[in-house]
């Protein structure tokens, strides 16, 4: 399991974009994160978020908590699977944050490969899940390899 890691870049309008990596377990450092001063609006990339465990989950609450506290405005944007399943069972796991897009996860089964296509959730978007996507690594049908309810229904 690779621990947490985080680059911060900056965008337009002082927003800034951190990338988060890895595993959000109890060595996930988010208390330096969360202490991260300077102004503007923050935005979480979670797509390479892969793992959570029930430690990490206690931890990433107390963080968007403490961001809260801040009054910090924040969104999550790229969601993995592993983030999405915790924002579909744990109601405060997106704290005062709005979920902006998540990662669709596909799969195929004649080469078994695995890809994660983006779905914006915003305001206009067309919110609809494809059944199947082209697998760029052999030209088969990847499948979706999920629940779609579950990652349609969060309104930010
Ligand atoms: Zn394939």
């Amino acid at each position: 399991m690779k621990n947490l890691q985080w680059k911060v870049e900056q965008l337009p309008d002082e927003k800034r974009l951190v990338v988060l990596t890895g595993a959000i377990t109890e060595d996930a450092d988010l208390r330096t994160l969360a202490a991260m001063d300077g102004p503007g609006e923050l935005a979480f990339d979670l797509a390479g978020v892969d793992q959570i465990n029930s430690c990490g989950v206690r931890e990433w609450i107390l963080f968007v908590r403490k961001l809260a506290d801040a009054e910090r405005t924040f969104e999550l944007v790229r969601c993995s699977p592993a983030i999405v399943r915790q924002l579909n069972t744990i109601a405060n796991f997106r704290g005062s944050g709005s979920v902006r897009s998540v990662m669709l996860p596909y799969y195929c089964p004649s080469c078994r490969n695995e890809v994660h296509h983006p779905l914006e959730l915003g305001p206009g978007a067309s919110k609809e899940i494809p059944e199947d996507a082209p697998c760029p690594k052999c030209g088969g049908t990847m499948e979706f390899d999920d629940m779609p309810a579950t990652y349609g229904s969060f309104s930010s």
